[in-house]
């Protein structure tokens, strides 16, 4: 049997869409207090924002019979007509916000406009409200005029809700999370989370890049490199990588989003150049026509769709991926003292070309002027760079030896420099079979012994997983038959791919290209250009690369720099650990007690 549901059942219902935790109820509301104006927001939370959160602004608040429409659903002051989503410059727009954040809560609206009518107060719980009554309310904070509202015991009401909240501690760290995205996206507004008395997060009214770095950095000293091009605006600290992705900050026309479709172009630029399981500290500003943005495809708003998001993909993979190439990647830095950190410096090359600057993309507005307190320019290029030497000082010339048989050293004169031999020859064995495996120059190199390799069982009766296998492995290098059929047997391997470890390497290799993703999805004509086959083979070859603990001699060792530093990625190894350090002098004077 179908029946109306109850209003307030109803309302309960819809406002799932749009609060699920105490930080979506603090978005809302400082999204609110952004668009009336405010340039401070206060945010109050007890018990991480179950009991109580609190927003407090200094915007231009809201007359008595504003106040009473504000909660109801579909009322906004933002929008009329249908027409207006496509010049919108507001955060908010659907109006069911606060009718949400009522339906499930405990409310309170007392706000003072700035017509100096004096303060009005709205309280209530779903559709039970008091009409609006005047109140005293002095300042807000410092400002005549704003608004504050109230919101207690969050979904106590709706026990299937209650239930999926986390400890105080979790909800404390998400609102946060939210807070500071909202905070990188309007630099002008000081913002202030307190939990009970705790101050958790203070900023006060600042430039987008000192904003920018108060947020992603913690205030810790690591470089910042900004960088403008076209519609964007990048800022990423350098030398830094965490184990999650909460400092990925994205703000797209002055809205924080957290767009799958961005963090996917973000990180595809960082692959290989961070550890597993890292994320950078990086923050990325788009600023595109509003008619080519659909901000209404989220009810919480939270994502995005562009027009063309197939440029915006690429353009934001390769602004990322040319300054991670410019400047080295982030290096794990263990938090325990001494801290060496490797910092890369400005070769002094240009920018990858804005080819992907579409003209739609080039008629957007132009953005703010390039933050001045920490941009490209300070890390100017190095005044007498030596040919093969690389602006880090690195160079064949100043090789005095190696440690442990795994470190080269270089005496760089003002510093200790360091090169991770393994991870070295990684990096270059990696640059050299793809650019061979791109260009489809793949010779096959014979065996002496051939090797054979068992298939997994789930080959037994599949002679056309045999044959794709073989048909691929022979496209890119290998010399491979069927061996009974049950095995492959190799006669060759690609030139290049060395034969230590010959056996392990070629199952991991069968057993990569055997999963039913790869073999399912590839085939022996395009296998070459596939980066997922690539990869498979790769991290194979790098296994046969000098490891360490062996020696090298100096001629080795001096070959062995300057061939990284021919590559298009020195920093790191393909797995992401780094392949240089610099030890400064002014350490070791300290371990020696030259100074103190
Ligand atoms: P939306 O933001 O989509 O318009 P909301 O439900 O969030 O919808 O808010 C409804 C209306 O209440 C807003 O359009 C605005 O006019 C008013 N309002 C809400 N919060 C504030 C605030 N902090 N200061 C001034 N006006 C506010
Ligand atoms: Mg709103």
């Amino acid at each position: 049997m179908i029946k109306l549901l109850d209003p307030s059942v109803a309302e309960k219902i819809a406002a799932g869409e749009v609060i699920e935790r105490p930080a979506s109820v603090v978005k809302e509301l400082v999204e609110n207090s952004l668009d009336a104006g405010a340039t401070e927001v206060r945010v109050l939370l007890e018990d991480g924002g179950k009991s109580l959160i609190e927003v407090l602004d200094n915007g231009f608040g809201m007359s008595a019979s504003d106040l009473a429409l504000s909660i109801q659903r579909h009322a906004t002051s933002k929008l009329s007509t249908i027409q207006e989503l496509e010049t919108l410059h507001s955060l908010g727009f659907r109006g069911e916000a606060l009718a949400s954040i009522a339906a499930v809560t405990d409310i309170s609206l007392l706000s003072t406009p700035q017509d100096g009518q004096g303060a009005y107060e709205i309280r209530g719980t779903s559709r039970n409200w008091s009409g609006p009554e005047p109140v005293t309310f002095g300042d807000y904070l410092g400002s005549p005029h704003g608004t504050r509202i109230q919101a207690r015991g969050l979904f106590s009401q709706v026990p299937a809700r209650l239930k999926f909240l986390k400890s105080q501690g979790a909800e404390v760290s998400q609102v946060r999370d939210w807070m500071e995205r909202l905070a990188a996206s309007h630099p002008q507004t000081g913002f202030r989370l307190l939990s009970e008395t705790k101050t958790i997060f203070s900023v006060r009214s600042s430039s987008e890049a000192a904003r920018i770095r108060a947020v992603l950095t913690d205030n810790s000293d690591s470089p910042m490199i900004s960088v403008t091009e076209g519609p964007m605006r990048l800022h990423w600290l350098q030398g830094v990588s965490l184990p999650q992705a909460r400092k990925i900050i994205q703000v797209v026309n002055g809205r924080a989003t957290r767009d799958r479709m961005i963090q996917q172009a973000i990180l595809g630029a960082f692959r290989q150049l961070l550890l597993p399981g890292q994320f950078p500290a990086i923050g990325v500003f788009i600023e595109v026509n509003p008619s080519e943005l659909d901000v209404n495809v989220h009810p919480t708003k939270s994502e995005v769709r562009f027009l063309n998001s197939g440029k915006i993909f690429s353009a934001i993979h390769a602004l990322v991926g040319s300054l991670v190439n410019r400047h080295g990647a982030p290096v794990h830095v263990p938090s325990s003292h001494p801290r060496f950190v490797f910092q890369a410096r400005d070769t002094g090359a240009q920018a990858e070309p804005t080819s992907w600057l579409s003209p739609t993309l080039s008629d957007m507005p132009s953005s703010p002027p390039p933050p001045t307190d920490l941009s490209l320019s300070q890390t100017e290029p190095p005044a007498v760079a030596a040919p093969e030497s690389n602006g880090l000082g690195f160079s064949p010339g100043n090789y005095v030896g190696s440690l442990f048989n795994t470190y080269l050293l270089f005496d760089l004169g003002q510093e200790l420099g360091l090169l991770d031999q393994h991870a070295a020859h990684e990096r270059i064995r990696y640059e050299e079979l793809h650019s061979r495996f791109m260009t489809g120059e793949i010779h096959s190199q014979a065996l002496l012994i051939p090797e054979s390799v068992p298939l997994p069982p789930s080959f037994n009766d599949n002679p056309q997983g045999l044959e794709k296998t073989m048909a691929l492995l022979n496209a890119t290098g290998f010399d491979v038959e069927g061996f009974g059929d049950q095995s492959l047997l190799f006669r060759g391997v690609p030139a290049g791919w060395g034969d230590r470890d010959l056996r392990v390497r070629l199952r991991n290799l069968v057993g990569r290209v055997t999963e039913p993703e790869l073999l399912t999805t590839l085939d022996a004509q395009s296998v070459l250009q596939d980066e997922r086959m690539f990869e498979a083979l790769a991290s194979q070859a790098c296994h046969s690369s000098v490891r360490a603990g062996d020696k090298l001699e100096t001629l080795e060792a001096q070959t062995l720099l300057k061939r990284l530093f021919q590559c298009k990625h020195p920093w790191n190894c393909p797995h992401g650990r780094p392949t240089l350090a610099k030890v400064p002098r002014a350490r070791l004077e300290e371990w020696f007690l030259r100074r103190v």
